[in-house]
Order: structure tokens, then C-alpha cells, then sequence
């Protein structure tokens, strides 16, 4: 028997989350390790499948939990051992498959990822989905001409859980970090994360006619999408680049490609759902060397499965700082 957070939908189509005891046999057939989760965390992703499933749940009952970190208890696949400690992000566990909201979770050998030396159970869900898609996003910007040298980097949304990973990697790294936040009560944990900078969110939030403005970031992390991207956009420096991560300020992007054919800048997108197993080996070595982990102990609140319906509906409102561990034990 294990503990999960299960969530059925009645006749009517509403759903409903609790913590349940399941057998065994209830696990997914499909699978070929089976991992003892200790911790998960809680994402924006989870919050919609702890509640209608946002269209990605379509078969209930359904356990939530996007990303976990744990140890391999039977594995029939030879890459994976009994004893080995595991990772797994993405690949839509959580979502179309059972996910880490569970102490126990079945899923495909390829999916998973070795501990790298280094990083606690704990750490690696700490950093989760957010902060291992903050690393592809530095990665990213990075094989695109990034370097500290050229100057600020923005961050939207800077006070979640992307966005708070992603300005202390960037610090970590040297970058001078300028956060975007609605929160103004974040400031000092904001600079506590190693921003330099902060713009509140208002500054950026409204369109303005002109496609071109100042010439002003070196680089840029967005998780808000929508009109502050476009404006974004017309602030970046020449030939520099913006990684697209999120929408938590709308999916619309009202911008003109001026700044594409004018200022040679590059919009890249970021996706750390399906990620080839080498870059993500290599993004989960990079976090374990390069993330100060006083950093995020600063980011981290801890909770239990039970918390979880609660803590979900807040995350859908943008009422949620740092990083939400789950201690799923
Ligand atoms: P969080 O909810 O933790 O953070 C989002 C932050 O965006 C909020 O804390 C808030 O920051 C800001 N924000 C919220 N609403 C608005 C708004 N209306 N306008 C402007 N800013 C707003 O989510 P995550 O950090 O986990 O994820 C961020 C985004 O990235 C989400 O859209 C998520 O779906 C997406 N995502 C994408 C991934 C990918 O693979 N591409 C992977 C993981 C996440 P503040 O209070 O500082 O203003």
C-alpha cells in the first residue's frame, strides 16, 4: 500500500483531491522502474491537474505531480538498480500518466534521470521542473552569445518558481540580474537571490506604439508572455536573445517582428517537457555545480500531501513565492 493524492471527477464533471491509501496494482501498467518517491514540488501545471487537468488529464482518477526525486525500489530495465537515486521531469507524467504527488511512482526507464553526485533528493525538487527549465533557459541564452560581459539580464516574473531559480543562477554565473515582479514586497528576497535590479511589473505592463525602444537587456528569462514579452522584445540589445518559458501573463504575443529583421534579435523557445537525455544529464550536472544551494534553501517551503488542493489554487493565482517542496513521505 501506498499514500497518494488522488483526484476523481463525479458525474457532474467537478473533481475532487484527497490523500488515499492504494494498493500496489494500482500503479500504471506500462511502467518498468518503480521509484519510492521522497520529495516532489508543486508547479503551475500542478495546480491545474489538481483541479479540472486544464485539458492535459483525461482519464481519472488521476495522481498529479509534474516532476520527483527518489530512490529506484525494482527496476526491470538494466539501467537502473534497486538503491539508484532518481530524477524524473516532464515527458508528461502528472499529466497524462501517473505522477510524484504519490510515495510511490511507475514509470518508463527513459524518462528518468541519475542524481548527479552531490545533490540531495530534497535539492533536486527544490530546483524541480522551474529551476531545471531556468537552467535550459541559461543554457540556451548562452549558446546563443550570451556572456556576462554584455550586460543586464532580465527576468519576468522573477519571483515564482522559474524566475527565483533562474536570477540565482544567473547571479551565480556573474550576470548583473534585473527582476521584473508585481510582488514589490519580494524586493529583498529578490536581492537576496542576487538581483541587482528591480522593475516593477507595472513598467513593463502596458503596449506602446513605438515596435523599438532603448536598447537595454543583454538577455532576458520571460515567464509572462503576453504584452510584456512584446515590450520586452523592443528593449533587447542587438543581436541579442529572449527565452520564452512561460504565459503566466497571457499566451498572445502582440508584437511586431521589427525587432527580429531590425536588430537581428532572437526569440527562443523553451521546452523541458521532451528533452534528449544528454542535454537534460547535462542540465541536472550544471544545477548541481552551479546553483548556490544557500540560495535556494531561501527559495524553499516545505509541505505534505495533504496541503497540496490548497497550495494549487494559489499557484493558479500567482500567490505563490520561491519554490514549494513536497515532502510525499
Ligand atoms: P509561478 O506561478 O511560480 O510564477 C509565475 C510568476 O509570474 C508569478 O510568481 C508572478 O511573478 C508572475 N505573474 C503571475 N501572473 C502575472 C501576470 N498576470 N502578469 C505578469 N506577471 C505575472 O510559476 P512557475 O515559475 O512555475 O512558471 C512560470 C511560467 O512558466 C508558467 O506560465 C508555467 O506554465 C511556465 N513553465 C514553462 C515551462 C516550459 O517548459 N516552457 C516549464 C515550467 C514552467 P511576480 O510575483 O514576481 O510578478
Amino acid at each position: 500500500m501506498f499514500r497518494a493524492l488522488v483526484v476523481e471527477k463525479d458525474a457532474e464533471g467537478k473533481t475532487r483531491a484527497g490523500v488515499q491509501e492504494l494498493d500496489d496494482s494500482r500503479l500504471p501498467a506500462g511502467g518498468d522502474v518503480t521509484v519510492a518517491v521522497e520529495w516532489s514540488t508543486l508547479n503551475y501545471k500542478d495546480g491545474l491537474c489538481m483541479g479540472s487537468g486544464g485539458g492535459m488529464v483525461r482519464v481519472w482518477p488521476h495522481v498529479p505531480g509534474i516532476d520527483f526525486a527518489g530512490t529506484v525500489e525494482a527496476s526491470d530495465d538494466p539501467r537502473y538498480r534497486a538503491g539508484d537515486r532518481v530524477v524524473l521531469t516532464g515527458w508528461r507524467v502528472g499529466e497524462s500518466w501517473w505522477g510524484g504527488f504519490a510515495e510511490k511512482a511507475r514509470v518508463k526507464a527513459d524518462w528518468l534521470v541519475p542524481l548527479p553526485d552531490g545533490l540531495t533528493t530534497r535539492q533536486a525538487m527544490a530546483v524541480g521542473t522551474a529551476g531545471f527549465t531556468a537552467m535550459l533557459s541559461v543554457m540556451a541564452l548562452e549558446a546563443h552569445g550570451l556572456v556576462p560581459e554584455l550586460g543586464e539580464v532580465l527576468v519576468t516574473g522573477a519571483a515564482g518558481g522559474v524566475g527565483s531559480v533562474a536570477v540565482a543562477l544567473l547571479a551565480g554565473r556573474g550576470y548583473q540580474v534585473a527582476a521584473v515582479t508585481g510582488r514589490p514586497e519580494t524586493e529583498a528576497y529578490l536581492r537576496g537571490l542576487g538581483a541587482s535590479r528591480i522593475v516593477p511589473r507595472a513598467d513593463l505592463a502596458e503596449t506602446v506604439a513605438k515596435p523599438l525602444e532603448s536598447e537595454v537587456w543583454a538577455g532576458c528569462i520571460d515567464n509572462v508572455g503576453g504584452p510584456m514579452l512584446a515590450r520586452v522584445l523592443g528593449q533587447m540589445k542587438a543581436d541579442c536573445s529572449v527565452a520564452s518559458v512561460g504565459l503566466a501573463g497571457g499566451a498572445d504575443l502582440p508584437a511586431k517582428v521589427t525587432p527580429f529583421i531590425l536588430r537581428g534579435v532572437n526569440l527562443l523557445g523553451i521546452n523541458s517537457v521532451m528533452v534528449p537525455y544528454a542535454k537534460r544529464v547535462e542540465a541536472w550536472e550544471r544545477i548541481a555545480a552551479e546553483l548556490p544551494m544557500g540560495k535556494l534553501e531561501a527559495m524553499v517551503q516545505e509541505c505534505g500531501l495533504g496541503d497540496l488542493p490548497e497550495l494549487g489554487r494559489a499557484i493558479l493565482k500567482g500567490g505563490v513565492q520561491g519554490r514549494v517542496v513536497v515532502d510525499v513521505r
